[in-house]
């Protein structure tokens, strides 16, 4: 594990070492404890290169705390790629997405290129993301009754 930085109240960036063949869409099952809890947590892929794979994950419970406590070099396990994804269908894309379920559309619009993405964040709870990252043009970010601008 390379990074675990918090980004907002509750809500971490972790990044994580290595080559990672995933698509757009899948997850990890991501363990960071020995046997309790008994189940690993699933995780969206945020981002992927070839030298790393990024996660946006929310503190809710006891196995999201525990993820949260990581240092850099702590060890961590990943399994997967699980779940379908999901492939462009068509000419014309729009990715729409609320708070922490936005993890997986960063990967999907880097992949599709042009897509229109739609963010939506509650009131006081939308966090500080670099919108550069997003291909130029395709983002449309929104908070209820505000529209946010590029950072
Ligand atoms: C395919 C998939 C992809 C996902 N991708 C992401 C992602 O990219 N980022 C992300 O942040 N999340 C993602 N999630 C959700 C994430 O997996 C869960 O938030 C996480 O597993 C919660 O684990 P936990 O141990 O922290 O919380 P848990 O302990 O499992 O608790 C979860 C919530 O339930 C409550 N709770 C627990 N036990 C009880 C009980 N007995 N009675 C009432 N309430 C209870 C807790 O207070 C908490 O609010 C994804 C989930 C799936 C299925």
């Amino acid at each position: 594990m390379r990074l675990n930085a918090q980004v907002a109240p509750d809500l971490f960036l972790l990044k994580v070492k290595g080559r990672f063949p995933a698509g757009p869409g899948r997850f990890y099952m991501l363990r960071a404890w020995d046997l309790d809890p008994p189940l690993s947590r699933p995780l969206s892929v945020l981002d992927r290169t070839d030298e790393e794979i990024s996660f946006l994950y929310a503190v809710r419970g006891r196995g999201t705390e525990l993820l949260s406590r990581l240092s850099p070099g702590d060890p961590l396990t990943l399994f997967g790629p699980l779940g379908n994804g999901w492939a462009r269908a068509g000419e014309r894309v729009a990715l729409i997405g609320g708070g922490v379920g936005i993890a997986p559309l960063l990967y999907t619009a880097r992949l599709f290129g042009k897509v229109d993405v739609y963010l939506a964040f509650a009131e006081g709870r939308s966090w500080s993301m670099n919108l550069k990252q997003w291909p130029a043009g395709s983002t449309s970010p929104l908070s209820p009754g505000k529209e946010l601008g590029r950072d």
